[in-house]
């Protein structure tokens, strides 16, 4: 009996980076990636801001410190070799005023501690020069945070797996997944399959899937929804790369900032509020088991009564264009409301603890031959190159011991 089939289940970044990096590392494997929606990047991968993070304000020596720092290396050069469309456009995170100071401070050690190329401090007129529309009184300036399309990069490595002889299944739904001591086995609506490994990256759906084989339930997804607004392109000038406030801890994420897509146009938001569907992208759209996901853990409400006012503040950016652009105001005054159009959502899948913290870093557990990526919130886009080789080399490292 061959021992050396692998499936990956999620058709995401990091689904597919996974199954690419198992056929580079682990000779004569037979990968199958099973995608339950009929296109890959169909969910966060395909609704994000398209930044390429480089590790500002990450826990020095957690995972999502490393993984984005080495993310960026390895991103940078598949997009090379791929020809995908990567500017390395900048990014201003902005202090306000002299009260925000002390915490963008905090934010440029974090950078130099995580080995952030060329981050430096920069004072209000140095932020005129690099952002002429912009204000503030200090800054954290990290020239070389990018922008990319992240659905280019998961269609080139969606590409790569067939090259070499994986099988991409779109419109798979993985129905269960008995994870055994030998071998675990995958269904889908067209019967069952046997593997030796299995690596899950559900994004939205990583608690579901992972309690299929038995993981417990807890951290639950959790999802935030984040609405985009576009400037009209005549309006494009008033922004040349990424504009961030200080992140304030009061808040769970991070508020409106402003991002150059590459296309050129430019993304207000997104904001962040409770998501009444995983998957429900429309603005009146909602699942019944979604809502009872949330509603009904505990930690749920434990999270909502720490943040109400942060509830208050997303709320009135959800419920009136005025107030969002008023957010992206504080950065850029010319920003007018007759100057943006409704864009698209994204949904955030945010791991949360039963006592209502979110998960901060990324979560990686499983036993056996089952991996399971849980927490991979942003830069999980970023990072989804060092997040496969990690994956691998711990499936490499079960296999050998
Ligand atoms: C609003 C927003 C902005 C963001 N901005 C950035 C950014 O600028 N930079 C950055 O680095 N990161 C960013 N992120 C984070 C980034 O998008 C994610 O970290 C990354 O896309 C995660 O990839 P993934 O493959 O784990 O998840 P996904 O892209 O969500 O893929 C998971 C896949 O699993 C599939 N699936 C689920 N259940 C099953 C099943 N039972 N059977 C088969 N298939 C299944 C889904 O259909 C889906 O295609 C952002 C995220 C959001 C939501």
């Amino acid at each position: 009996m061959s021992r050396n089939r692998a499936a990956v289940i999620g058709g995401g970044i990091i689904g597919l980076a996974v199954a690419r990096e198992l056929l580079h590392r682990m000779g004569g494997v037979q990968v199958t990636v099973f995608e339950k929606e009929a296109r890959v990047a169909a969910h966060q991968t395909g609704h994000n801001s398209g930044v390429v993070h480089t590790g500002l304000y990450y826990q020095p020596g957690s995972l999502k410190a490393r993984l984005c720092r080495r993310g960026v290396t390895l991103l940078r050069q598949y997009a090379q070799d791929k020809d995908v469309a990567y500017e390395e456009c900048g990014k201003l995170v902005i202090a306000r005023d002299a009260s925000e100071v002390p915490r963008m401070a905090a934010i440029y050690d974090r950078a130099v501690a995580n080995g952030v190329p060329n981050a430096r401090v920069v004072d209000g007129s140095e932020i005129a020069e690099i952002e002429p529309h912009a204000r503030g009184v200090a800054a954290v300036y990290s020239p070389s945070t990018a922008i990319i399309d992240y659905v280019a990069v998961a269609e080139a490595l969606a590409a790569d797996v067939a090259a070499a002889g994986g099988r991409v299944l779109l419109g798979r739904e993985v129905l269960s997944l008995d994870g055994r001591s030998t071998e675990s086995v995958v269904t889908t609506r067209d019967g069952s399959e046997a593997f030796d490994v299995v690596i899950t990256c559900a994004g939205l759906q990583s608690d579901r899937v992972a309690l299929m084989s038995g993981e417990p339930r807890s951290p639950r997804v959790v999802p935030f929804f984040g609405d985009y607004f576009l400037l009209e392109p005549e309006r494009s000038s008033l922004v040349k790369g990424l504009i961030y406030p200080v992140p304030d801890p009061r808040y769970p994420f991070l508020g409106v900032h402003l991002t150059k897509r590459v296309d050129g146009r430019i993304m207000l938001g997104p904001n962040a509020f409770l998501s009444l569907g995983r998957e429900a992208y429309a603005r009146r759209g909602w699942s019944a088991s979604d809502v009872a996901s949330s509603v009904g853990f505990p930690g749920f409400w434990r999270f909502a009564l720490r943040n109400a006012s942060a509830a208050a503040r997303e709320a009135r950016t959800v419920l009136s264009t005025g107030a969002f652009v008023k957010e992206a105001q504080k950065y850029v005054p010319e920003v007018r409301r007759i100057d943006v159009t409704r864009g698209p959502r994204g949904i955030r899948a945010q791991a949360m603890n039963a006592d209502g913290s979110l998960e901060d870093d990324f979560v990686i557990t499983g036993a056996g031959g089952v991996v399971h990526v849980r927490n991979a919130p942003s830069p999980g886009a970023t990072s989804s190159l060092a997040i496969a080789e990690h994956v691998v080399t711990k499936v490499l490292e079960r296999r050998s011991g």
